[in-house]
């Protein structure tokens, strides 16, 4: 007999969280952080689906919206943040504690 021991996630289950990540984000904004404790998977896994996802949002004809992380010490917007991860620091002030970015989907 084989051990089930440390088995991987099978594939079908990636594709039921990415599936139920999309119906969270068509539901309204949350951050990577609220993604995972909804679908209950690491943060790590919910920025690989959102990856995904908005790689795959053109041919899927929706898209995925990001509100940009922002710096409460001065004010400072990561607009042009290609990565979804939360930025580490600011840039400008070098402080401040920074939001976590936002997701959601639109048709
Ligand atoms: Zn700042």
């Amino acid at each position: 007999m084989k051990g089930s021991k440390g088995a991987p996630i099978p594939a079908e289950r990636r594709v039921t969280v990415r599936k139920e990540i999309e119906e969270v984000l068509r539901g309204g904004r949350f951050s990577a952080r609220e993604i995972s404790t909804l679908v209950r998977v690491s943060e790590r896994e919910v920025y690989g689906h959102l990856g995904h996802i908005q790689r795959a949002a053109h041919k899927g004809g929706y898209q995925l919206n990001v509100t940009p992380a922002e710096c409460k010490g001065c004010g400072f917007v990561f607009r042009k943040r290609d990565r979804l991860t939360r930025p580490g620091r600011c840039p400008v002030c070098h402080g401040g504690p920074i939001t976590e970015p936002l997701f959601s989907i639109s048709p």
